[in-house]
């Protein structure tokens, strides 16, 4: 049952909204609007070194502008989407991530991928199965949160490590 329009035919929400989305709202509009304040961040760089430190050399990120920027794709016995994070345990920010990736490659070859979310910092590897009306109904409220006003922060956790706790809370 694909929806109307294909997630792979819009351009404007990406992979990048999707975990932003379900990390916080006030981070998904901010983003959305280039509001960067924090390219050094210490998280972010943590991530782009676990990123490259584990990613084989062999293996090339796909990146579709303004869509989606895959850590690696491989084909074995069918597609595998693989995405590699920082963590000790999945969240719901990389699972949301890899689903839509899962998704946007589902509709642009046809034929249904397995996902894989890596955590090299604990050695595991999560398989993840593909979920259309998940993917559509987050997309349906990334368009609804990018079109209103800025959502009112609420401090949680990642607030403290996040590129924006100046400009919410100072
Ligand atoms: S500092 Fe907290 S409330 Fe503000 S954007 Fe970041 S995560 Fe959201």
């Amino acid at each position: 049952m694909l929806q109307n329009p294909k997630l792979s035919e819009q351009r404007g929400v990406t992979g990048n909204h999707f975990f932003d989305f379900l990390s916080c709202t006030t981070r998904l509009w901010l983003s959305n609007k280039r509001i960067n304040v924090g390219l050094d961040n210490e998280h972010i760089m943590i991530g782009n070194y676990i990123d490259e430190k584990t990613k084989p050399r062999s293996r090339k990120r796909l990146i579709i502008q303004g869509l989606c920027s895959i850590d690696y794709i491989e084909e074995k016995s069918g597609i595998e989407v693989h995405e590699v994070k920082k963590g000790r345990t999945p969240t719901e920010p990389h699972y949301f991530q890899l689903l839509f990736y899962m998704q946007i490659i589902y509709e642009l070859t046809e034929k249904e991928p397995l996902g894989f979310l890596h955590l090299p910092q604990v050695r595991k590897v999560v398989k993840v199965i593909r979920d259309e009306k998940k993917v559509y109904d987050a997309y349906n409220e990334i368009v609804k949160v990018l079109s209103g006003p800025c959502p009112k922060p609420k401090l949680k956790p990642i607030c403290v490590g996040c590129s924006f706790m100046e400009m919410c809370w100072a």
